[in-house]
Formats: C-alpha cells, sequence, structure tokens
C-alpha cells in the first residue's frame, strides 16, 4: 500500500521506532525492500536519489517503485532522496512519489529556507510529504557508492536554528548532522548522541538519520532512543550485494573455469543478500516494536 511519508513517520514515532529508507536503484533492490517489509510485517521507505539518475532514470524505475508499492500488502513510502532541482521534485510529484527530500544543506542558510520553503509549496496539492536537510555531513550522496569524498567539514545541526528553520518552512520531517557520513566510512563512526537529543528537545518534528549504513546496531538503537524517526541506507547494503555477486561467481569459476557467466548469476545473489541485509536492518530499527502488519 502506497503511503505518505508524514503518515509513515508518524507510525515511526507513535512506536519508537524507525523506518528504513532503502535507495532502490535497481529491480533487485525495489524488490528486495518490498519483500523485506513483507515477510517482517514493518512498513519500508524506498528512494531513489537524484544523484543515482546514471545508474537508472527516475523515469524508469519511478513507476515501477509506485506500481509495486501500490500492489504490496506492506506499508511502503516511495520517496525522492537529496533532490537540489525543484523541476525534478516536480517530475517525482507527478509520477506519484508520495514523499520528497529537498536538500539545501550546501547552501548559505536564507538560501537553504527559501529554497525549502519553494519545495514545501511545490509538495502542496500532491499527497506527499516534505523533508529537508540543516547542518552538513560534509559528504554527498554521489551516486557511485564508492567515494566517500569530503566537500566539507561536517557542521552539525544547531538545535536554536533549527526550531527556526523548520516554522521558516513549512517541512515535515528534518535530516540533521550529528557525525554520521554519507558512503563508507573511514574508521568507526562517531555519533553525537548528546547534539541529536538536544535537536530532540527543541522540536516534535520527526528527524532522519542519513549516512545510516555502516552504523552499528547499537549505535541505530541509540539513535532511534534519541528520537531518530527515518534511517537513510543506501551504500553498505550495495556493498554486500555486490560482494555476493563476486563471490558467486567466484564459486562457479572454482566449480569450473571455464564456466559460463550469466546476468543472473550476479543478479539471483545480489537480491538474496539484499533481502537477508534489508530484513536485519528493519527488524533492528523496529527498536522491540511489534510488526504493525
Ligand atoms: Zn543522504
Amino acid at each position: 500500500m502506497l503511503v505518505n511519508l508524514r503518515d509513515i513517520c508518524a507510525i515511526a514515532e507513535q512506536n519508537n521506532m524507525a523506518i528504513p529508507q532503502f535507495n532502490t536503484p535497481s529491480l533487485e533492490a525495489v524488490r528486495a525492500a518490498i519483500d523485506a517489509a513483507e515477510q517482517t510485517g514493518y512498513p519500508v521507505i524506498i528512494a531513489h536519489a537524484e544523484g543515482h539518475e546514471p545508474i537508472v532514470p527516475l523515469s524508469v524505475i519511478g513507476p515501477i517503485m509506485i506500481t509495486l508499492a501500490e500492489r504490496s500488502s506492506a506499508l511502503v513510502c516511495v520517496h525522492l532522496d537529496h533532490c537540489e532541482h525543484l523541476s525534478y521534485m516536480r517530475r517525482a510529484l507527478e509520477l506519484g512519489f508520495t514523499g520528497a527530500m529537498f536538500d539545501g544543506s550546501m547552501l548559505p542558510y536564507n538560501d537553504n529556507i527559501s529554497n525549502s520553503s519553494r519545495a514545501a509549496e511545490m509538495v502542496t496539492g500532491f499527497n506527499c510529504g516534505l523533508e529537508c536537510e540543516l547542518g552538513s555531513m560534509g559528504t554527498r550522496e554521489n551516486g557511485s557508492g564508492h567515494v566517500n569524498d569530503h566537500i566539507s567539514e561536517t557542521i552539525y545541526t544547531d538545535p536554536k536554528q533549527a526550531v527556526d528553520f523548520i516554522k521558516s518552512t513549512g517541512l515535515d520531517i528534518l535530516a540533521c548532522s550529528f557525525g554520521t557520513v554519507h558512503g563508507i566510512y573511514k574508521g568507526k563512526p562517531n555519533l553525537n548522541f548528546d547534539i541529536l537529543r538536544k535537536i530532540r528537545d527543541e522540536i516534535e518534528t520527526p528527524l532522519v538519520m542519513h549516512g545510516g549504513s555502516g552504523v552499528s546496531d547499537d549505535d541505530y538503537q541509540r539513535a532511534v532512543n534519541a528520537g531518530i524517526r527515518k534511517v537513510n541506507y543506501f551504500t553498505y547494503g550495495v556493498k554486500y550485494a555486490g560482494e555476493a555477486a563476486a563471490k558467486a561467481i567466484e564459486h562457479l569459476r572454482i566449480e569450473d573455469a571455464n564456466s559460463e557467466i550469466y546476468w543472473q548469476d550476479l543478479t539471483i545473489p545480489a537480491y538474496r543478500c539484499m533481502l537477508k541485509d534489508f530484513k536485519h536492518v528493519i527488524k533492528v530499527l523496529a527498536n522491540g516494536a511489534s510488526p504493525l502488519a
């Protein structure tokens, strides 16, 4: 069932849990995310990032995401991730996306407000919730999953500024920066839960953690208990799936050095790996809440 981002985050709030957003720029990933939700009984958010356009265009994967979400027995939000161009957001809205993130976090504060406000105006009239970001994780969702290019230093979200930002923009949920990074972690993730709790003390808006893959199960649950309601998960999921596909080929080659390799020899192990990984993440973020379906 297709669900609005606002409603899915309200469910998370009521149950003191977080709902994962899995980026799904392949048919295997879309199927794995929705199947994981159906098999565990928890809601899920599937997302397409503007930066993933070179992997698969929105015009191709978007209608597939919507159709499979509508057809599913699970609660599924179809979300646009890290959108920097309002024209791109409009295309997702017209396809029927029920969530969208406008990312103005790299802009000066006032420009972030004015652009995020325009995004808020744009989603009015569509069945869509809006996520915006304040603070900077220092890295961008770059699409490849390979590079963690530090564009700038991490800037933690300022709790007082968050109050003003929410009032000034009309967003529904807030992505905040408290030590997570996009891509592969260099060393152990170092999350600042004090910052997160201070933001939580100031506002009631559901909070989002980006750079969610690569974080330990313990840190996930600490983040949920400190108020995180949506966790963005991509890089480590596709890394595990890539490793599963590589391993499958290695096995075939060990059995027969001249074995043919067919496309499905890669996609089936990748799908199975993502399904198992996504189910694990969904259950950890459920934080002890009973399945909802
Ligand atoms: Zn992100």
